[in-house]
């Protein structure tokens, strides 16, 4: 039987006791709720999700936080 190479998870190359990153946890979401299509994911425009801004799998700028905030706070249907 032919031996199958298996990756090694973050977790085992670096001794991190978290396998990823929220962020990449936060992209890996997004990937699974557009049915894997990486195009649907770049072209969402769910504002209102919360995890919208990470959606590409980066931290937003300081200056993009700045104006999802000052959407949010115009905009009454974001208010929870
Ligand atoms: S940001 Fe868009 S792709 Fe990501 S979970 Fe929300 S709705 Fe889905």
């Amino acid at each position: 039987m032919p031996r199958v190479k298996q990756n090694k998870t973050d977790s085992e190359t670096t001794g991190n006791p978290c396998p990823i990153t929220p962020v990449k946890a936060i992209r890996k979401k997004c990937v699974d709720c557009c049915c894997g299509a990486l195009k649907s994911v770049a072209e969402c425009e769910s504002v209102a999700c919360p995890i919208w801004p990470y959606r590409m799998g980066r931290r937003p700028t300081q200056e993009m936080v700045d104006q999802f905030l000052a959407v949010y706070q115009e905009e009454e249907e974001y208010d929870e």
